[in-house]
């Protein structure tokens, strides 16, 4: 038999060949040779074995490593972040291990400063909202409170008027009337801005025929406009359809304010209010407004911040003639309500140009179907028109009902919206004038009683606070229109000549 090599080795160096014979001997020499086999055998698996370890062990320690250099760099970027969080926290770091400690320590405090700055967040803006509410219902208040008197002033004024005054009275009157209007207007653009701060205005919707509602704005102004020597002119469009579909009061608040300041910042000049046809698309026109005068102009350095609330470009002008400086923030707001915005070229000592664009859903309505007549005319005869008037407050039914009888209507009085009811029933109305708070039953509530078995006669809405939420209001309750008071006599003509045909 075939000992192993290293045994064979020394059977050579140290035995005979004789020691075949002894087979004891070769017995010894077999175990012998198993055993070096067996541990060469053995040496092979462990030498394998500790190869294969050598293998893991290397690439755990490479996990390993792996894993140590993400910490490692998620860690500079904690503390990246929260440098950038709190600079003065960063140097509290030392660069060693427990800082991931004292990360985890700082990120547990921010959150519960988180969790906490969020509470005192919601508790602030629930005040803030409380306060904007106060602030909201203390401007409605104020605007019935201030209204209401004025509306005594301003139609006791309108009254005086028509009872022929001496011409010294009339002048007095005259004095009493602008200043009671500028309160008014004063009052008006502080409400709107007010409600447009807040995002409550909501556009109407109206068939308006836009020639006679421009036709009309330049009327109204013309007197004033001649009294300061200036020409009014209008330049309107005819290719412009007979009506359009749109927010009359508001376009009209436009206007008004920028007629009002052309003419305010103009002597012996010319101003034009231009009203072209932009464009027509398949539902909407365009129209293109300017109002543009004569007058002193605005230097190119205060062009931009005359937009700006509060701000006016001429002081002694404004001591002159009165003005808040809200009323081209309002224009603005208004306009970019209506996607559109307002533009200034102006020169100082040449003039002023204000345009803007300004787009209208087309309407179906032609002239023929048209209602309105011509406001203004001298002596409007209402005879045959048989008016309800419901007002609770005594002085405001001496102004409207003086103002109704001199054009000749007949008019029937209701203290409250319960006699209007009644009398609704027992009456055939062509009108309904409708104030809207009232003692034992609001005008809402009247309307509504009255829509139940009457959906045809005109109610139109009287109010002392103009928010444009509640003509919306007065709207859904079936009112047919708003109009706020103290209310000018053409105001009250033109409601009553849209909804009603004077023989
Ligand atoms: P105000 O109530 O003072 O008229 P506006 O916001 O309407 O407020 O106007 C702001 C300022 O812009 C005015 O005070 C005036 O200085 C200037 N301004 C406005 N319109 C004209 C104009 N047509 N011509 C010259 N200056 C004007």
């Amino acid at each position: 038999m075939e000992y192993h090599s290293i045994l064979e080795k020394q059977i050579r160096k140290f035995l005979t060949s004789d020691y075949q014979e002894n087979e004891e001997l070769k017995n010894l020499l077999d175990t012998i040779s198993k055993s070096y086999h067996a541990f060469d055998r053995d040496k092979k698996i462990a030498d394998h074995a500790f190869e294969i370890s050598e293998k893991e062990y290397q690439s755990v320690n490479a996990d390993l490593q792996a894993q140590i250099d993400i910490r490692k760099s998620s860690i500079i970027k904690l503390k990246d972040a929260i440098r950038a969080l709190d600079p003065t926290e960063a140097n509290n770091f030392n660069g060693k291990d427990e800082d991931l400690i004292n990360i985890i320590n700082f990120l547990e405090i921010q959150i519960i400063k988180t969790k906490q700055l969020e509470v005192d967040l919601i508790l602030a803006k629930e005040t803030a909202e409380k306060a904007s509410r106060a602030k909201s219902e203390f401007l409605s208040i104020m605007s019935h409170e201030i209204r209401t008197p004025l509306n005594a002033i301003i139609g006791t004024n309108n009254l005086l008027h028509y009872q022929d005054p001496l011409p010294s009275q009339k002048e007095l009157l005259n004095v009493m009337k602008i200043s009671s209007e500028n309160l008014l207007s004063l009052i008006n653009d502080v409400l709107d801005y007010g409600k447009l701060e807040e995002g409550k205005i909501i556009l109407a919707e109206r068939d308006m025929n836009l020639k006679s509602f421009v036709k009309n704005l330049r009327a109204a102004h013309r007197l004033r406009s001649e009294e300061r020597g200036n020409n009014l002119r209008l330049m309107y469009d005819d290719d412009i359809p007979d009506f359009v579909i749109g927010d009359d009061i508001r376009l009209g608040q436009v206007l008004n304010n920028l007629i009002s300041n052309a003419i305010k910042f103009t002597k012996k000049g010319v101003i034009t209010i231009e009203v072209l046809l932009n464009s027509i698309t398949d539902d909407h026109v365009y129209i293109d407004f300017a109002i543009i005068d004569t007058g002193i102009g605005i230097s190119a350095d205060k062009q931009g911040m005359i937009f700006d609330r509060f701000t006016q470009a001429n002081t002694n002008i404004t001591r002159e003639y009165g003005g808040s400086g809200l009323g081209l923030t309002i224009i603005k707001l208004l306009l970019q309500l209506q996607n559109s915005d307002i533009y200034l070229s102006s020169e100082e000592g040449k003039g002023s140009k204000f345009y803007f664009t300004l787009g209208f859903k087309k309407s179906t309505t032609s002239l023929q179907d048209e209602n309105i007549k011509i406001l203004n005319s001298e002596s409007p005869n209402l005879g045959n028109i048989h008016i309800l008037l419901v007002e609770d407050v005594e002085f405001n039914v001496m102004v409207a009902e003086k103002m109704l009888q001199n054009w000749k209507a007949t008019v029937d009085v209701a203290n409250n919206g319960l006699i209007a009811v009644e009398k609704a029933k027992e009456n055939k109305y062509d009108i309904i004038l409708m104030d809207l708070q009232m003692p034992v039953m609001d005008g809402y509530t009247a309307t509504r009683k009255i829509r139940e078995f009457n959906e045809s006669t005109p109610i139109i809405a009287l109010t002392a606070s103009i928010t444009m939420d509640i003509q919306g209001r007065a709207m859904e309750f079936g009112m047919n229109d708003c109009i706020t008071k103290p209310f000018n006599p053409n105001d009250l003509l033109a409601v009553i000549l849209k909804y009603s045909k004077p023989a």
